[in-house]
C-alpha cells in the first residue's frame, strides 16, 4: 500500500519564519524515500515557487514549484474546469494573478463574469471597482474562507473572507469559498498527486493542524486526517467538533521513523499519548476520541477562522 501525503504548512511545517522542530528532518524522510507528498495551503498570496523558496531560507532544500498546491491554483482549476472563457476582476496578489494567467483566466475590470478575492492587502478604490462589478452581474468567488490568519503567536491580519463580507455586506451577493475545507480542493489536490505519481497511491493522508479546514475537508472527501498539536488546535478543544481527525500527534516528527522505515504503525496517536491511564481497568481506548473527550468550551476570544 503506498501512501501520498496532502501536508498544510503553517502550523505543521513552520510558525512565524521558524521551522517546527523535526519538521526538516521529516520532509527529508519523505524526500529520501520517495514517498508522494504535496504542500496544501490556504494562502493564495505567494506563488509555489515563492513558497519553494520561502522553505529554502528557513533550510529546507530541494523542495520545487510542484511541491506545492495554493488556494490560488485551487481557483484557477475551478475556472479553467467550469468555465474556461471567463474573464475576472482580481482582488489580490502575485500568486492569484500568476495562477489565474497560466490557465489563460483574462482580465476585465469594466464586465468580468466573476470578481476573485484572495489574500492580501487591497484599497477602497479596487473594493469599489469590484463592489460595482458585482452590482453589474459579477459572481463573488473566494480563493479561501479565512478570516483572519496567523502572522505571529501574537498577531494576525484579516484574510479574504473578511475583505469577502464588506463586498457581501454592500452588494448582497453571496460568495461561493474555494480552498480548504472545500471538497474541490481536497479532489484536485489528490488528483496532483495521483497523476504526478502515476496512480500508484492506494492511501491518501491530510496532515494539518486546524480542525475547520485540514481536518474538516480531508473528513468530506473520505480521507484519512492526521492532526497535529503544533498549531491553532488545543488537544481539549478537539471534542467540541463533530468530525475527528484518524489520529492525533503532537508534531510531524512523530511519523519520521514510520516513513523511513515503511511500516505504519498500529498506534493511532502520538508516542506523547501513550502514558495516559484509562480508567476502566481495560487497556486502550474504546474510541480514539475517548481521552479528549472533555466538555470545556471553546474560547470566544475572537471570531471563527473560516466561514
Ligand atoms: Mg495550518
Amino acid at each position: 500500500m503506498k501512501t501520498g501525503y496532502l501536508i498544510d504548512m503553517d502550523g505543521v511545517i513552520y510558525r512565524e519564519n521558524h521551522l517546527i522542530p523535526g519538521a526538516a528532518e521529516f520532509i527529508q524522510a519523505l524526500q529520501s524515500t520517495g514517498t508522494p507528498f504535496l504542500f496544501l495551503t490556504n494562502n493564495s498570496a505567494p506563488t509555489p515557487a515563492d513558497l519553494a523558496v520561502r522553505l529554502k531560507h528557513m533550510g529546507v532544500e530541494d523542495l520545487s514549484a510542484q511541491h506545492f498546491y495554493t488556494s490560488a491554483l485551487n481557483t484557477a482549476d475551478f475556472l479553467n474546469e467550469t468555465d474556461p472563457n471567463s474573464t475576472v476582476f482580481v482582488i489580490g496578489e502575485g500568486g492569484l494573478l500568476a495562477a489565474l494567467h497560466e490557465r489563460k483566466i483574462a482580465s476585465d475590470s469594466i464586465d468580468p463574469r466573476y470578481v476573485v478575492v484572495g489574500e492580501g492587502a487591497t484599497t477602497m478604490e479596487r473594493l469599489t471597482k469590484a463592489h460595482e462589478c458585482i452590482e453589474r452581474g459579477a459572481r463573488l468567488l473566494v480563493t479561501n474562507p479565512d478570516n483572519w490568519c496567523p502572522v505571529s503567536s501574537e498577531k494576525t491580519r484579516p484574510g479574504a473572507g473578511a475583505t469577502t463580507a464588506y463586498l457581501e455586506a454592500s452588494t448582497g451577493r453571496r460568495p461561493y469559498y474555494l480552498g480548504k475545507p472545500n471538497s474541490y480542493m481536497f479532489q484536485r489536490a489528490r488528483r496532483k498527486l495521483a497523476d504526478w505519481t502515476l496512480n500508484e497511491i492506494t492511501n491518501f493522508v491530510m496532515i494539518g493542524d486546524t480542525m475547520e479546514t485540514d481536518i474538516r475537508g480531508a473528513f468530506e472527501v473520505g480521507m484519512h486526517s492526521y492532526l497535529v498539536l503544533t498549531g491553532s488546535t488545543q488537544i481539549q478543544d478537539v471534542a467540541d467538533y463533530v468530525y475527528q481527525p484518524t489520529r492525533i500527534l503532537q508534531s510531524v516528527a512523530d511519523l519520521t521513523d514510520e516513513i523511513k522505515t515503511g511500516k505504519v504503525s498500529d498506534r493511532r496517536n502520538s508516542p506523547a499519548f501513550t502514558k495516559q491511564t484509562t480508567s476502566v481497568g481495560k487497556s486502550g481506548r474504546r474510541h480514539q476520541t475517548d481521552t479528549f473527550a472533555l466538555h470545556k468550551p471553546r474560547p470566544r476570544l475572537r471570531p471563527a477562522m473560516t466561514k
